[in-house]
């Protein structure tokens, strides 16, 4: 007998009991918790599946791992943070950040670790949720889900990858102590994540296969250490970090333009890469197979300074020809060529328009969220589901982004949830559900902003577009700036409300 289970008397014993329960300990949940916890709220955990704080920074601990987007403005606007090492830092600075500031704002106490959610489900009778994990059993008038789009690792529809005879690791779940030296490796894969990782494992590798099925945009990455004079000016001066911040939104948010494919602008930004390409190979058939089909930012435009010098190495070989099969440690080709591997390395992505999480939640009347979802994801002011009171979404549909930070994202997204829960929480009411009226007008919208969108229309498969539907579902396909101005305000008018006082009688 768990906990969990009925102990005889129709009621299941060792269950927790909180206002607030959270899922999911990264930016998010960190971000929710901070809030929850200024705001006075008290009666609230996180729990989290892993054994630390950090999500898909915690997890993400390949060679050469680093966020793409400058610290500074990748970092909350509560935590400015002096001291951090480069324009670009590296993961293992990110994560002890993230430590940092649940450390700084005294919620440590908050978070339950290795709570693996089995399920959630809505009770209907008792207006309340019921999460049941691989630890316990909590009950909760609401339910904040903060998983995540980059944090379950997506395996590719190759035959018989999985019983690949070497070494097999997602870029997701390195092993750090697997030493590669010397090693014949694969990586599957030309995205963000690869594009980090190959410079890396090039340079102790016996010999690298990159299998490349669409090439990349790739730019140059102007990184540098700051020096210790500039992070005393940031440690000193008031405004400075917000200076530096409010100048790099604004730069990135410039940038949305151009994913509205007017065409001098793509090619303006297409022209940067494509020389970096030229400046960094002169090999033309390499040069050829490195140029990208489609348009740029179809994809995510990458940034890297040592990617395009990698795969001129002497250990390495770029092979475009597509994987067929995997048979005990070879790679078979389309045309029947095999390599024979130690180690692959799929840096193929996460799984994110058919998150895991929505298989597991149930709301009203038994209706699974996956299952409601079936033809691709959508949520009223990117956090609200009909069919699913009480219940808000952190980093669910459309909220994604191609061109700016996203914790300014997040940041927007748990002032519009803490606005709810004030409403709720103060207000005396019970259960709160957006209308599907409200729900797919706002959908509505979102797909008429999408559309002709380079997403969209530029050419190439990506994981921003649902193949179910062919809706951009995972992005916010519009200016940060104006996520916030639409998303970050809590507004009651298209929720069915009951108070408690009304339930009673
Ligand atoms: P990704 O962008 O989804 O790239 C997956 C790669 O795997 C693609 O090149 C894809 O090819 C390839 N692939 C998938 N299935 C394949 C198959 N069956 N055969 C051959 N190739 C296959 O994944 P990611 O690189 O992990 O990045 C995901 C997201 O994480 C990024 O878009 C970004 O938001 C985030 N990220 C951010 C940073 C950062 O610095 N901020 C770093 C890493 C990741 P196709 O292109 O042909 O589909």
């Amino acid at each position: 007998m768990t906990q969990a289970q009925d102990a005889g008397m129709g009621m299941p014993f060792g269950v927790e009991r909180y206002d607030i329960v959270v899922v999911g300990a990264g930016f998010a949940g960190i971000n929710m918790a901070v809030m929850l916890k200024r705001n006075g709220y008290e009666n609230f955990v996180v729990l989290e599946r892993a054994d630390a704080v950090g999500g898909t920074w915690r997890d993400n601990h390949y060679p050469g791992a680093a966020c793409d987007v400058p610290s500074h403005l990748y970092s909350f606007s509560f935590g400015p943070n002096p001291n951090w090492s480069r324009v670009f830092s590296p993961q293992n600075e990110i994560w002890e950040y993230q430590k940092q500031v649940v450390r700084d704002e005294g919620i440590e106490d908050k978070f339950l670790f290795g709570q693996d959610l089995l399920s959630a489900t809505w009770d209907d009778e008792a207006h309340e949720w019921e999460s049941r994990t691989t630890k316990g059993v909590f009950r909760s008038r609401f339910l904040v889900t903060a998983t995540g789009n980059l944090s379950d690792p997506k395996y590719p529809d190759i035959e018989g990858i999985r019983d690949f005879g070497g070494v097999l690791m997602h870029s997701a779940a390195w092993d750090d102590d697997f030493d590669l030296t010397n090693l014949r490796v694969g990586v599957v894969g030309t995205g963000a994540s690869a594009i980090q990782i190959v410079p890396q494992v090039q340079k102790g590798a016996g010999h690298l296969t990159v299998f490349q099925r669409s090439a990349p945009y790739v730019t140059p990455r102007h990184d540098r250490k700051y020096t210790a004079a500039e992070k005393r000016l940031f440690a000193r001066v008031p405004g400075t970090i917000e200076e530096l911040r409010s100048e790099m939104f604004w730069y990135n948010e410039g940038r949305f333009i151009e994913r509205q494919a007017i065409p001098e602008l793509l090619e303006e930004t297409a022209n940067v890469a494509l020389d970096h390409l030229a400046a960094q190979v002169s090999d033309p058939r390499l040069r050829a197979q490195l140029t990208p089909d489609y348009q740029i930012g179809c994809k995510r435009i990458l940034k890297a300074q040592d990617y395009y010098p990698a795969l001129t190495q002497d250990n390495v070989a770029l092979e475009t020809r597509p994987i067929e099969r995997v048979e005990g440690s070879e790679v078979m080709l389309a045309d029947g060529t095999r390599i024979e591997l130690d180690v692959l390395v799929l840096a193929t992505g996460f799984e994110a328009s058919d998150p895991p999480v929505a298989h597991h939640i149930t709301g009203r009347s038994g209706v699974v969220l996956s299952d409601q979802w079936q033809t691709g994801m959508q949520a009223f002011a990117t956090t609200a589901v009909h069919n699913f009171p009480n219940l808000f979404i952190l980093k669910g549909p459309h909220s994604g982004l191609g061109h700016n930070s996203i914790i300014y994202i997040i940041e927007a997204q748990v002032d519009y949830v803490l606005g709810a829960l004030t409403y709720a929480l103060q207000g005396n009411v019970e259960m709160i559900e957006v209308s599907q009226a409200a729900e797919d007008e706002y959908a509505k919208d979102l797909d008429s902003r999408a559309a002709g969108t380079v997403w969209v229309a530029g050419g190439c498969v990506n994981w921003y577009v649902d193949p179910r539907n062919g809706r951009l579902t995972t992005v916010w396909p519009d200016f940060a700036h104006s996520f916030r101005d639409e998303n970050a305000t809590f507004d009651p008018a298209p929720y069915r409300i009951l108070h408690a006082a009304l339930v009673a009688v």
